[in-house]
C-alpha cells in the first residue's frame, strides 16, 4: 500500500509530532478533545523530505493524496474551492517537529480570485472585508511563493493612505482596497511577467511548495544550527479552513499564553486586536489591546477561551501559547503549543507545576532547556533595548552573556582603561595567554580568528566572560587601532556591544542587566542531582574559578591547565629563563623559582575543592607561546641569561614550528625536558601534603594528568618520573598520601591502543578539543574560516568543536572505553574538552558510561541538568 502522506486533523494526535510536526499534531489533538478548530489536513514531514529527495518536486503520489484531501476537506466544511455559493478559503502554515517561531512561511486567505472575492463581498454584505482579504492574499502569495518583496506592496499601501489622507489601514474603504488589489496584481505581472494565478488548487500547490522550500531558507538554517534541530526532520504543512478575524467589529484575533512567558507567573497573558488577521498582531501595525480587555468586547467568546485555556494547560500539563480568532463572536482555536519562555520563567513554571500536582520532579527537570540556564548566570542585554537594535555583524557565540564597552586593541590598554574606571571590549585578531589580565579587565572579548576551542573562547568561558570569536568579516588594523566591519569603522574608544550567546555584534551602546538567579534555581538543581548518574567537575586554573565552580555545584576539578599559571609577570620571567637555558642545571635553577608559585596555587585549588578530586594537567602548549615578543623584553631576558640579544632571538626563532598544534607540546616536552615534570610533581605533591596535614578528615588523592599521549612507552616514560619524584616527596614528609597518575586521551592513536595504556593509567580523561582536531584533521583555531561552507552545503550541520561528533570522535571515545576498562577494572574516565558543558554531548557521555564530565565553571549547572535529563530519559525507556 502507498505510504500515507496526508492526514485529516481528525486522523492524528499529539503523539504524532514527528510525522505531523508540532502544529499539526496539536491541531489534531485539539480536534480530538472537542475544541473549536477550523478543520483541515496536514501534509507530513516525510513528504517534505521526499520533496527534497525528488529534486524539490512534489511527486504524483503525494500530489494525488493532497487532491484527495482537498475533496475531503470540502466535504467536512461544506465549502468548495472557487465555489460561487460557498467558497473555501484556507491558510497554509509550516509546522516542524520542534517549534521554530517566525522562521518559515505562512499564507492566509488562499482560494481567492476575482470571482470569489465578489461572492464573498455579496454574501457577507461586507465588501471591505472581502477586498481586504484579497489584497492581503496577493501580497503574501507574491512575497512567500513568488519572492516578490513585501515592501513593493507596502509602498503602494502607503501611497494610497497619503492619497486618501488617512493614517491607519483600517481607515481604507472597500473601493480603496479593491483598487489596491488591482495595483498589486499589476505589480505581480510587472515583476514576474505572468498573471496572478486564479485557480485555487494551483495557488495551493504553489503555497505548499513554498512552505517546503522555506525549510531551507537562510534564517531557518541558522535557527536550526543554533537550536540543534537536524535538517533531516523537515517541516509539515497545515492546510486549514480560514476563520476570519477581519469581518468587522465583532471579530478579532489574538495570541495568548496561559502563564507569563517572561516571569512564569500564572494567569492569562497576551494580546488581542479587533477586526484584524493574525499577522497584524505580530507585525505591530496597530497597537493590540491586553487580552483581559477581550472580556468587555466579546464576553461569551472570552468566557469560552478561558475554559479552553484551562483545558489545554491541564491536558498538556505545561504552559500553552495559543493563537485564536473570533468570527462574529464565535471562538476558533488556530494553534496551541508549549510556550517559549525565559530561563527564569522556565524554572518557576516547572516548580509551580510540581507544587500544583501536575508534574513529577523528574518531569520538571526534563522540561528545562539546559542551554537557557546560561542567561541566568551572565549579564544580558536589556530586553527592550536589544529588540530595537540591528546587528552589524556576527561571529561565533563563544562564551555567553552580553557586553558593552569602549573598543580597545591591546590587553595592556584594556587593563589601563579599566583601572581608570572605563568599561572596555577587547578586540583582537586572536588572543594569546599573555592577554589574560587584559581579558579579565574587559567586559567582553571579540576576536577575528579562532573557533569555539580557541584560546579566547576557552579562557572567556572559564572566566564567565562574554566572548564572540571568529568574526572573519572584521578587517583589522591593529597597528592603527581601528577596524572595519560591514562598512563601519571603529576606532579606539568607540562603543561596541557584543552578545556571546548569539555571536551578534552591534554598533554603539546597548545597556546590559545583571544576572539574577531565581529562587527556583536551587530547587531544580537539587532535583537534577538526585537523578543524575554522571559526576560533574570543572575546568579551573585559578582558585577564584574553582570557588565559583564549587558554588555552582562542581564536585571536583577535572582539568587544571597549569600553563595558565605561568603568565604572571614574575613567573613568566623565570619560565623564559628556563626556555633559554643551555643545560639541565640552568633549567632546574629557573624551574626552582616557579615551583613555590605552583605549589601555592595547587594548595589553594585543593582547599577550594574541600577534599574532592583535583586533576592537574602537566604543561601542554608549545614553548613558543611563552617567549618574549617586544625588543625590551628580549633585551631584559638577554641580560638575565648573560646572552646577547641575537642569541635570544636565535633561540626564539628555533622554537618556530610549521604546525605547533601537532608539534613539540604535551608530554613530548617532558620527554625532552624531564625536569619540567619533576618540578610540577614536586609542586603537586608538596601542596597535597600540606593540605592533607591541615585537614585530617579529608582524603586527598591528587590526580596528575599527562597530556597528548599517543603511545604507552611515552606515557610510561613520564609516569616513571612522576612516580619516582612523588614517592620521594611522600617518604620525605613521612605521611601517608595516595595519588593517581592518568592520561588525557586526545590523540586517535591513544584511543585505539587504550588497552595498553589503561594497564598503566589510573584514569582516562578525554580531551575532545584535540581529539576533534586530530580526528577531523581540522585546526581548532582555523576551522571557523571554512566551516560555514560546510554548513551551507549541508556537509556538517554543527561545529564539531562545540557539539561532539558522536559518529566519529564519539566512536573513538567508545572504543577507548571498551578497550581500556577490561584492562583495568579501577580505571575511571571523564571528559574535559569543551564538549563537557554541551547538553547533547553530555547526554552522549552518559550513554557511553563516562564517570564524569568536566566543564568551565559557568557551565556546571548546564551539565548537571543535562546529565539528569540523560538519566531520566534513559529510565523512561
Ligand atoms: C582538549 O584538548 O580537549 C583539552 C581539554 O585540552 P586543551 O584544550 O588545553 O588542549
Ligand atoms: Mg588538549
Amino acid at each position: 500500500m502507498a505510504r500515507k502522506w496526508v492526514y485529516l486533523f481528525k486522523e492524528g494526535n499529539a503523539n504524532m509530532r514527528e510525522l505531523l510536526g508540532g502544529k499539526g499534531a496539536n491541531l489534531a489533538e485539539m480536534t480530538n478533545i472537542g475544541l473549536p478548530v477550523p478543520q483541515g489536513f496536514t501534509i507530513t514531514t516525510e513528504a517534505c523530505t521526499q520533496y527534497y529527495e525528488d529534486g524539490r518536486e512534489i511527486n504524483d503520489e503525494i500530489m494525488g493524496q493532497i487532491t484527495e484531501h482537498i475533496a475531503k476537506m470540502e466535504e467536512i466544511t461544506g465549502k468548495k474551492f472557487g465555489d460561487k455559493e460557498n467558497p473555501l478559503l484556507v491558510s497554509v502554515r509550516s509546522g516542524a517537529r520542534a517549534s521554530m517561531p517566525g522562521m518559515m512561511d505562512t499564507i492566509l486567505n488562499l482560494g481567492l480570485n476575482e470571482d470569489v472575492v465578489g461572492v464573498l463581498a455579496d454574501k457577507s454584505g461586507n465588501p471591505r472585508w472581502a477586498w481586504d482579504c484579497y489584497r492581503r492574499f496577493i501580497q503574501m502569495y507574491s512575497d512567500v511563493v513568488m519572492e516578490v518583496s513585501k515592501s513593493e506592496f507596502e509602498k503602494l499601501i502607503d501611497a494610497k493612505k497619503v492619497e486618501k489622507g488617512v493614517k491607519q489601514d483600517v481607515e481604507l474603504t472597500a473601493e480603496d482596497l479593491h483598487d489596491l488589489a488591482e495595483q498589486f496584481k499589476a505589480k505581480y505581472k510587472e515583476a514576474l511577467g505572468q498573471d496572478f494565478p486564479t485557480d485555487p488548487k494551483e495557488q495551493l500547490y504553489g503555497a505548499i511548495k513554498a512552505v517546503f522550500r522555506s525549510w531551507d531558507n537562510p534564517r531557518a538554517n541558522v535557527y536550526r544550527r543554533d537550536n540543534d534541530i537536524p535538517y533531516s526532520w523537515g517541516t509539515a504543512v497545515n492546510v486549514q479552513s480560514m476563520a476570519f478575524g477581519n469581518m468587522g467589529d465583532d471579530c478579532g484575533t489574538g495570541v495568548a499564553f496561559t502563564r507569563d512567558p517572561a516571569t512564569g507567573n500564572k494567569g492569562l497573558f497576551g494580546e488581542f486586536l479587533t477586526n484584524a488577521q493574525g499577522e497584524d498582531v505580530v507585525a505591530g501595525v496597530r497597537t493590540p489591546m491586553k487580552i483581559s480587555e477581550m472580556a468587555d468586547k466579546f464576553p461569551e467568546a472570552f468566557d469560552e477561551f478561558q475554559k479552553v485555556c484551562k483545558t489545554l494547560e491541564d491536558h498538556y500539563r505545561d504552559m500553552q501559547d495559543m493563537e485564536f480568532t473570533v468570527e462574529h463572536g464565535k471562538l476558533y482555536m488556530l494553534q496551541t503549543r508549549n510556550g517559549k519562555r525565559t530561563a527564569q520563567a522556565a524554572l518557576k513554571i516547572a516548580c509551580d507545576l510540581v507544587d500544583e500536582g501536575m508534574r513529577s520532579e523528574k518531569e520538571a527537570v526534563a522540561m528545562i532547556d539546559p542551554r537557557n540556564l546560561d542567561t541566568l548566570l551572565h549579564p544580558q542585554f536589556d530586553p527592550a533595548a536589544i529588540k530595537k537594535a540591528t546587528p552589524l555583524g556576527k561571529g561565533l557565540g563563544a562564551s555567553p552573556g552580553a557586553a558593552c564597552g569602549k573598543v580597545v586593541f591591546t590587553a595592556d590598554d584594556a587593563e589601563a582603561w579599566a583601572a581608570r574606571g572605563e568599561k572596555v571590549v577587547l578586540v583582537r585578531l586572536e588572543t594569546s595567554p599573555e592577554d589574560i589580565t587584559g581579558m579579565k579587565s574587559s567586559e567582553g572579548i571579540l576576536t577575528v580568528r579562532g573557533g569555539m576551542t580557541s584560546h579566547a573562547a576557552v579562557v572567556a568561558r572559564g572566566m564567565g566572560e562574554c566572548c564572540v570569536s571568529g568574526c572573519g568579516d572584521i578587517i583589522m588594523d591593529e597597528e592603527n587601532k581601528k577596524f572595519d566591519l560591514n562598512g563601519k569603522t571603529f576606532h579606539e574608544g568607540d562603543f561596541i556591544s557584543i552578545d556571546g550567546t548569539t555571536g551578534n555584534i552591534y554598533e554603539g551602546k546597548i545597556p546590559t542587566v545583571d544576572a539574577s538567579i531565581a529562587g527556583e534555581f536551587g530547587r531544580i538543581m537539587d532535583w537534577a542531582d538526585k537523578y543524575r548518574k554522571l559526576g560533574v567537575r570543572t575546568n579551573a586554573d585559578t582558585p577564584t574559578d574553582a570557588k565559583k565552580a564549587r558554588e555552582l555545584g562542581a564536585q571536583g576539578i577535572g582539568l587544571c591547565r597549569t600553563e595558565h599559571m605561568f603568565f604572571d609577570p614574575e613567573r613568566i620571567e623565570a619560565f623564559r629563563e628556563m626556555i633559554c637555558s643551555d643545560t639541565v642545571e640552568e633549567r632546574e635553577e629557573a624551574l626552582a623559582k616557579i615551583e613555590p608559585y605552583q605549589q601555592e596555587d595547587f594548595k589553594q585549588l585543593f582547599e577550594a575543592m574541600e577534599g574532592d578530586p583535583v586533576t592537574i594537567r602537566f604543561l601542554d602548549p608549545p614553548l613558543h607561546e611563552f617567549v618574549p615578543t617586544t625588543e625590551d623584553e628580549i633585551a631584559k631576558l638577554a641580560t638575565k641569561k648573560g646572552k646577547t640579544v641575537e642569541q635570544i632571538k636565535a633561540i626564539i626563532s628555533g622554537l618556530h614550528e610549521f604546525n605547533p598544534m601537532m608539534g613539540h607540546r604535551g608530554c613530548r616536552l617532558t620527554v625532552t625536558y624531564p625536569e619540567i615534570a619533576v618540578m610540577q610533581t614536586q609542586a603537586v605533591i608538596r601542596a597535597a601534603i600540606e593540605v592533607q596535614k591541615a585537614h585530617a578528615d579529608w582524603n586527598l588523592v591528587p590526580e596528575i594528568m599527562i597530556p597528548l599521549v599517543g603511545e604507552l612507552k611515552e606515557y610510561k616514560f613520564v609516569k616513571d618520573i612522576v612516580v619516582k619524584v612523588a614517592d620521594e616527596e611522600i617518604a620525605k614528609a613521612g605521611i601517608k598520601l595516595e595519588y593517581e597518575v592518568g592520561t588525557m586521551i586526545e590523540i586517535p592513536r591513544a584511543c585505539i591502543t587504550a588497552d595498553e595504556i589503561a594497564k598503566e593509567a589510573d584514569f582516562f580523561c578525554f580531551g575532545t578539543n584535540d581529539l576533534t582536531q586530530m580526528t577531523f584533521g581540522f585546526s581548532r583555531d582555523d576551522a571557523g574560516k571554512f566551516l560555514n561552507s560546510y554548513y551551507d552545503n549541508k556537509i556538517y550541520e554543527q561545529d564539531p568543536f562545540a557539539k561532539l561528533d558522536q559518529k566519529g570522535v564519539g566512536k573513538l571515545m567508545d572504543t577507548a572505553l571498551k578497550l581500556g576498562r577490561p584492562a583495568n577494572a579501577k580505571l575511571h574516565c571523564g571528559i574535559c574538552g569543551e564538549h563537557g558543558g554541551d547538553p547533547s554531548s553530555v547526554e552522549f557521555c552518559h550513554k557511553i558510561g563516562l564517570d564524569y564530565v568536566s566543564c568551565s565553571p559557568f557551565r556546571v549547572p548546564v551539565a548537571r541538568l543535562a546529565a539528569a535529563q540523560a538519566a531520566i530519559s534513559e529510565s523512561c525507556k
